[in-house]
């Protein structure tokens, strides 16, 4: 049977010691009053809500699957009763303003429960999540009076969330949408067309759904520049709060996919369903953005969660499977064979994903420290952080899904045949985590992102701030237990700067190197970045290495990662500088 222990000393090593966090929150008026205790207890509440109610769901949903009849979604046995526990418990508001019933506790602290709850039931973690982005871009843009509203009842869990923004011809490209919003006399919109994939698009876990719609109005301008945004709930609701007459807006199928079984993936049917305009005409893709940005650390907490999942049930695994003996001589003679650990690839499989894991719990934090100070700083700080943020968040989405599916394959692979069976629950990891590197944009786009608007556009600007804040920091590094550590990782960050000046230099007059070196520009970025985090630990551990042989595992995996795992870099960095050319010789015609 699968295991699962949320990893709260890992956490806690991150959150107070490499960041510091009750100084960090002191130092943002706003956040000054966020008691560690408090977060403590959510912490472990947050641990045993997940493991006892969510977790023994994740394999039930898997095989159940959300359930289509007639226009009606059901979701598998056990998962009305969980989110009733989970919105009773506070849950969708913890990270919520108080003003709408919210508990308003940071981003860094929402990363943490997030990992939870996506290494225990990924498909369960999408109903609240589209929920909480919903109100997310709510809070940004729409009226007071429409705030509320709606977002008490999306953060008590009265009412869910989605985001309708994929047609059948428009995912990447939506400047492409079909849907029409027509004006009606009231002040409302009849939103008319038909979007696809939309998760959570119909369910019986709420009684009423808040659709979020990018639509065209009759005088838009076309492209991108021509999208507005819409609230179109399931049931019209009354003054009061009770609903009133359905609203024309109905799910016409669900999708059979490859994994997140329980999560409904809905086609919308939008036939003059009634809306009302969020924000400015013309510009609900600014708008979305929010949300999108919202849920693409989200995107990458999926691949950290699975991850993690996947390491520890390889890891006990590896511990108990005996199988051929120790290279350098029987270690359990004892018994008819060693344990699967005496071999140096299954330990690499397993380091690997750990340092992954380690290295991406400690990205998520960096990520979430910036976006709390983008939110609650003020001028020139809160600028500076909303920049790192913006260079960030294509790398937190795609880099983390990425070595999250990775880390899901190696710890599958521990196991062997009994890795490919369900039994194990294994391959339902590399099944629900695949859709990280796919939806909320694709890694590819994310990678465009990053290298396009991020990098290029402003000359390595948000870069350069990035390498002089790295090179600083491996100052930190003194004394010869982390020499070697301090080399490798300052000559990933001289390659990472030259690489970026290289692509900025070849991008000029040549729009196709942008794209062409996006995706290995990107996984240099991240391995560099997670080298960076190793780097941060490392600081904090070094000095109390012998006082715990948990800091000196840590220095230990940091180790590793150096020598095992960057080293990768040199062969991005070359494909990097092999150029378009190479990708563009072939004619249409060749594929
Ligand atoms: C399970 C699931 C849940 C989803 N949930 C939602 C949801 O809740 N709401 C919602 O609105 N959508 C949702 N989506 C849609 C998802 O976001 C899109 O599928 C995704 O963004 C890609 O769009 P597409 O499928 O149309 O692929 P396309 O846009 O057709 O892309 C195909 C391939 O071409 C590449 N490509 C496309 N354009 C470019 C370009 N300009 N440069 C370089 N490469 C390019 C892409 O990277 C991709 O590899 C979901 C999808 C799935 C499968």
């Amino acid at each position: 049977m699968a295991v699962y222990k949320a990893p709260l000393r890992d956490m806690r090593f991150v959150l107070d010691e490499v960041f510091k966090a009750t100084e960090f929150w002191q130092s943002l008026p706003p956040l000054a009053e966020v008691d560690r205790d408090v977060v403590d207890a959510v912490l472990e509440e947050s641990a045993k809500l997940n493991e006892n109610v969510l977790f023994p769901l994740n394999r039930t949903g898997d095989e159940e699957g959300a359930q289509f009849n007639n226009g009606v979604v059901t979701t598998p046995k056990g998962f009305k009763e969980a989110f009733r526990q989970f919105a009773e418990g506070g849950w969708i508001g913890l990270g919520a303003d108080p003003r709408w019933g919210g508990q308003g506790m940071p981003k860094t602290v929402t990363v943490m429960t997030d990992e939870i709850m996506f290494g225990v039931n990924p498909s369960f973690a999408l109903y609240p999540l589209l929920g909480i982005g919903a109100a997310l871009a709510m809070s940004q843009h729409a009226t007071d009076e429409i705030n509320d509203f709606y977002l008490p009842r999306i953060y008590s869990g009265e009412w869910a969330g989605t985001m309708c923004l994929t047609e059948p011809h428009a995912g990447t490209d939506l400047g492409i949408i079909k849907t029409k919003a027509v004006p009606n006399a009231d002040g409302s919109y009849a939103i008319s067309g038909t979007k696809i994939f939309i998760t959570g698009g119909e369910h019986d876990l709420a009684d009423n759904i808040v659709h979020l719609v990018l639509a065209k109005l009759p005088d838009a301008p076309a492209g991108s520049k021509g999208i507005s945004l819409f609230l179109v709930p399931k049931f019209m609701p009354n003054p009061d709060g009770s609903l009133g007459a359905r609203n024309t807006v109905a799910a016409g199928s669900i999708e059979h996919k490859m994994g997140i079984k329980a999560s409904a993936t809905c086609v919308m049917n939008f036939d003059g369903a009634k809306g009302w305009l969020i924000g400015k005409p013309n510009e609900g893709l600014a708008a979305m953005f929010v949300m999108m940005n919202y849920e693409r650390l989200s995107m990458g907490i999926q691949g950290l969660g699975a991850s993690e999942v996947a390491y520890q049930n390889a890891a006990a695994y590896a511990r108990d499977r005996l199988q051929g003996r120790s290279a350098t001589g029987a270690k359990s003679p004892e018994k008819p064979a060693d344990s699967l650990l005496v071999h140096p690839d299954v330990r690499r499989m397993l380091l690997k994903t750990r340092a992954y894991n380690e290295a991406g719990r400690c990205f998520a934090m960096y990520t979430a420290k910036y976006l709390d100070l983008a939110k609650y700083a003020e001028g020139e700080q809160a600028r500076l952080a909303a920049d790192r943020v913006a260079l960030l968040t294509p790398v937190a989405k795609a880099f983390m899904s990425d070595r999250g599916l990775e880390g899901t394959l190696e710890a599958q692979m521990c196991f062997g045949g009994h890795g490919y069976i369900r039994e194990w629950g294994m391959e339902q990891y590399v099944r629900d985590t695949r859709i990280a590197q796919i939806y909320e944009g694709t890694n590819g786009i994310q990678a465009n992102d990053l290298m396009g608007r991020k990098v290029v556009k402003n000359n390595g600007a948000y870069v350069a701030t990035y390498v002089a804040e790295m090179r600083a920091a491996a100052e930190r590094l003194q004394g010869a237990d982390v020499a070697g550590l301090k080399t490798a990782f300052l000559a990933s960050v001289a390659a990472l700067e030259a690489l970026t000046q290289a692509v900025i230099a070849r991008a000029a007059g040549a729009p196709d190197e942008i794209n062409a070196a996006a995706v290995d520009y990107l996984q240099a970025f991240g391995l560099v970045t997670y080298a960076y985090m190793f780097v941060l630990m490392a600081a904090e551990a070094a000095p109390k290495k012998a006082s715990d042989s948990f800091y000196a595992d840590k220095l230990a995996l940091a180790d590793f990662y150096m020598s095992r795992v960057l080293p990768e870099l040199d062969g991005r960095v070359r494909a990097v500088e092999a150029g378009a050319a190479p990708i563009m010789q072939f004619a249409e015609g060749y594929f």
